[in-house]
């Protein structure tokens, strides 16, 4: 299980700078929260509302992939499934529950330039 946010890098145009730079492209589950430029500090942040919305809007899509991945264990193999069912229910909802926390966590203040 991968965190909910993470942070990588990588090389990116920056209007500011005029040049590719290096980049933080902060992740918050599954969707690109926050991309800082390295050189010049300047900062693309997405709203928490949008966010939002693009999790709700995609969980029921995800959940239901979940759901047929776990149908297919449970008709192939369930014998081997079916000891680790009730973890990975906890974990995966869990999971939903720390990438929603970090979607909703407030960052920085420092963001120059907003998009929705
Ligand atoms: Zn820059």
């Amino acid at each position: 299980m991968t965190t909910a946010t993470q942070v990588y890098t990588a090389g990116l145009w920056c209007s500011n700078c005029g040049a590719e730079t290096e980049h933080l492209v902060l992740y918050a589950g599954a969707y690109i929260k926050e991309i800082r430029c390295t050189v010049c500090d300047a900062t693309y942040t997405r709203e928490a509302e949008t966010l939002r919305d693009d999790f709700v809007h995609d969980l029921p899509k995800r959940a239901r992939r979940l759901a047929h991945q776990g149908v297919h264990e449970i008709r192939y193999h369930p014998r081997e499934f079916l000891p680790h069912l009730p973890q990975e229910l906890l974990v995966r909802s869990l999971g939903f529950c720390a990438e929603l926390y970090a979607i909703t966590a407030t960052g920085s203040n420092s963001s120059r330039h907003r998009a929705r």
